[in-house]
């Protein structure tokens, strides 16, 4: 049986998979990310993979941005310890395989549209809203990577020319008003106490604020989706303006690039109908043409596998610019 070996390089894991070519997975294993020497640690998971496997053919790999697939080479921003580091060199010399590189969210979109949410759709863009908003596009069956790979940022699109300052440096972008840490910020400053929403459990007996240690760690996007399905007013809200800002993104690259499909994934889509129902409400609001408005809103089937079935595709029918 021939298989190649797909890689995932988050900020918190490490994943590699022996993969065959309909997607089924031979061997897997991860490592939590280390925070120095981290090509080691790839190193004895690629070896654990692939001892006693059958051969992979070639390699592909997702890793967290930013990545420059020009250069081969990926500074991610949650591992201070590689910046400009030539990942794709590394895997390509310590394995003797061909390798290909590209964004863990491109991995992704890829992977939900080669065996998840969009495997009935030409044409995707897949989202992960998480601490930050990723994006990847699949146009025509094709991942659109970019000259230096970084297409598909979705999380920088300006939603608002007028809006606050983003880390990036720019203005208005949907990660500061979607990602998980900016919804609990805003939901925090406009005065959400968290637990609220759920009367009667252990935790929300006593009141927190944001000077009280401990109050952060219970101050996250998953308590802010508990107190939202709860029914808490600002917990909802800033669902329903995070959802809001997501479906100015989604309208923009939809008139821009024309998908089927966008698939969310990611930690805070978990969170379920209290971010779906306000999203596919202000996406109809916000669309006007009818090939924009045609955009179907699915949740992730492959959850947190989407990416290592990404890398695997990008092994298996490596973009013609690898
Ligand atoms: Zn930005």
């Amino acid at each position: 049986m021939t298989c190649v070996l797909a890689i995932d390089i988050g900020g918190t894991k490490l994943a590699a998979a022996l993969v065959d070519e309909a997607g089924s997975i031979l061997r897997s294993a991860t490592r939590p990310t280390p925070r120095s020497d981290v090509m080691s640690t790839l190193a004895a998971l690629i070896k654990e993979v692939m001892d006693d496997g059958p051969p992979p053919q070639a390699v592909g790999i997702g890793c967290a941005g930013p990545v420059d697939l020009a250069a081969g080479t990926v500074s991610p921003v949650n591992m201070p310890s590689w910046r400009g580091f030539p990942l794709r060199r590394e895997v390509r010399e310590l394995t003797g395989l061909p390798t290909v590189l590209a964004g863990d969210a491109q991995c992704f979109a890829l992977g939900e549209h080669w065996l998840g949410a969009g495997r009935d759709c030409a044409s995707l863009l897949g989202v992960v809203v998480s601490t930050g908003i990723g994006g990847g596009l699949v146009i025509d069956g094709v991942p659109l990577l970019g000259p230096t790979g970084n297409a598909g940022h979705v999380g920088h699109m300006s939603i608002d020319p007028y809006g606050e300052r983003c880390e990036c440096g720019g203005r208005g972008c949907v990660e500061r008003y979607s990602s998980g840490p900016n919804m609990t910020r805003w939901a925090l400053e406009n005065g959400w106490t968290p637990g609220s929403g759920v009367p009667g459990t252990p935790d929300s007996g006593t009141p927190t604020s944001l000077g009280t240690a401990g109050t952060l760690e219970k101050a996250d996007a998953r308590a802010l989706a508990q107190d939202a399905a709860a029914g808490d007013p600002i917990a909802v809200a800033a669902f329903e303006r995070g959802a809001r800002a997501l479906a100015g993104m989604i309208a923009s690259t939809a008139a821009a690039v024309e998908i089927n499909a966008v698939v969310i994934g990611g930690g805070v889509s978990a969170a379920g109908k209290v971010l779906f129902e306000p999203l596919e409400q202000a996406l109809d609001d916000i669309s006007g043409l009818p090939f924009v408005k045609a955009v179907q809103v699915r949740q992730s089937t492959l959850g947190v596998r989407a990416s290592l079935a990404g890398a695997a595709h990008l092994a298996w029918h490596p973009p013609p610019t690898s």
